[in-house]
């Protein structure tokens, strides 16, 4: 029986599967990580073609059964823990990064999408099952309605691209939502602009806090219309209008302000 608190609903649907293993693209040379294998629908295919991987399950009994699988067992290597609080560092080999995949528990999807964004010099590339929503956001650009916060952190690390989307039916039990894959590509660190996540994401917060507001009063707490002004930026725009390469340009400015203030 799934675990609802888990966020468990299995997929079972052999085509979805199939054209989320393709997306996916595993080889016997990857260093593969599954987040939440459940029973396994898309660990068995992965393992078929790479050989080998590594899954982090939390449920107990999971775990156990993958432990015990008649098939499956000698090519896993798996860690009953929660992914939220796990240290993919541990997994990388010199010079060789991960693949990160899953179908995600929904519940905790965009708290698990920030950790893993901590690990994203450590990461080739990720393949998440999502909610079709999450994934309309994270690849949104500025302009339109689904253009957030999730929208900039993850751009700001990642190439996102939706590649698969995926109908309630093909998950047991159906969830009431649709779904979709996105594939996440880390930009290298040498192309990532030099800001400091933590004030990035406190922007974003402070801007999208209240949609409806222009930037003059979403950065109220932090900069004056004619600071913002002098970063190039139009303080009369709402925040969904502002790209992301803006949102960095506010968050740099930001950190050499507070260092000022501390000296
Ligand atoms: N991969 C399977 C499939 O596609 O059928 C299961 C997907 S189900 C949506 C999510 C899985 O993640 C479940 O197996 C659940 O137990 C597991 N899970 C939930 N929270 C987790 C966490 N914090 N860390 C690791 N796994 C978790």
């Amino acid at each position: 029986r799934a675990r609802k608190r888990f966020g468990q609903n299995f997929l079972h649907d052999p085509q979805v599967i199939g054209r989320i293993v393709k997306a996916i693209a595993p080889k016997s040379t990857d260093l593969l990580v599954e987040i939440g294998p459940g029973l396994g629908a898309l660990t068995e295919p992965v393992a078929e073609a790479a050989g080998k991987l590594t899954v982090v399950e939390l449920d107990r009994d999971l775990a156990e059964r993958l432990r015990q699988h008649p098939t499956l067992a000698d090519k896993l290597q798996i860690f009953q823990a929660d992914a939220m609080k796990f240290d993919f560092r541990q997994l990388i080999q010199p010079g060789q990064k991960l693949k990160v995949f899953g179908n995600l528990p929904y519940n905790i999807s965009t708290p698990l999408l920030f950790h893993l964004f901590e690990f994203a010099d450590e990461i080739e590339n990720m393949h998440f099952m999502l909610q079709k929503e999450v994934v309309d956001r994270m690849t949104a650009s500025h302009g339109g309605k689904d253009y957030g916060r999730l929208s900039v952190m993850t751009q700001y690390y990642c190439k996102a691209l939706p590649v698969v989307q995926v109908g309630p039916g093909a998950f047991k039990p159906a969830p009431k939502v649709d779904s979709a894959v996105v594939r996440l590509i880390p930009f290298p660190k040498a192309e990532r602009a030099a800001v400091d996540p933590a004030i990035l994401n406190r922007v974003c917060l402070e801007a999208f806090n209240q949609r409806r507001k222009t930037l003059r009063n979403g950065f109220s707490n932090f900069a004056t219309a004619e600071q913002i002004e002098a970063l190039g930026i139009n303080p009369g725009l709402r925040p969904e209008q502002l790209p992301v390469t803006d949102f960095i340009r506010v968050a740099q400015w930001l950190a050499t302000q507070e260092k000022t203030d501390a000296s």
